[in-house]
């Protein structure tokens, strides 16, 4: 696996479980159960995590994407911003292709 891969791997599953912190205390706050003072403050440091960790994955990502097109086989880079706004699964994107100047679903993979 590739650096920017586990990079990416690893800042999705902080910005997860900082989000999971984040939805707990935040509920504490609601329910008032325990210090409210300190349950506003871990709520918003750790929403502040979340953003932080879920901007570096997204930059990841949007550096380090490669695809291969559906309809020539040819692999791309990704442009950054198109990267973070097209529509897709799990292991595919809707792209611009460079080569072929269609717009397919395309493996995607971080490298
Ligand atoms: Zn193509």
């Amino acid at each position: 696996m590739s650096k920017a891969k586990r990079a990416f791997e690893i800042f999705i599953s902080l910005s997860i479980l900082s989000l999971i912190v984040t939805i707990v205390f935040a509920l504490l706050i609601v329910e008032k159960v325990g210090d409210n003072h300190t349950n506003t403050i871990v709520t918003a440091v750790f929403a502040g995590a979340f953003l932080l960790f879920v901007s570096v994955a997204m930059a990841v990502m949007m550096t380090h994407s490669y695809f291969k097109c559906s309809c020539c086989n040819m692999e791309f880079k990704g442009r950054p911003f198109q990267v973070l706004v097209s529509m897709h699964s799990p292991s595919k994107r809707l792209v611009d292709c460079p080569h072929c100047g269609n717009r397919c679903w395309c493996e995607h993979e971080i490298k």
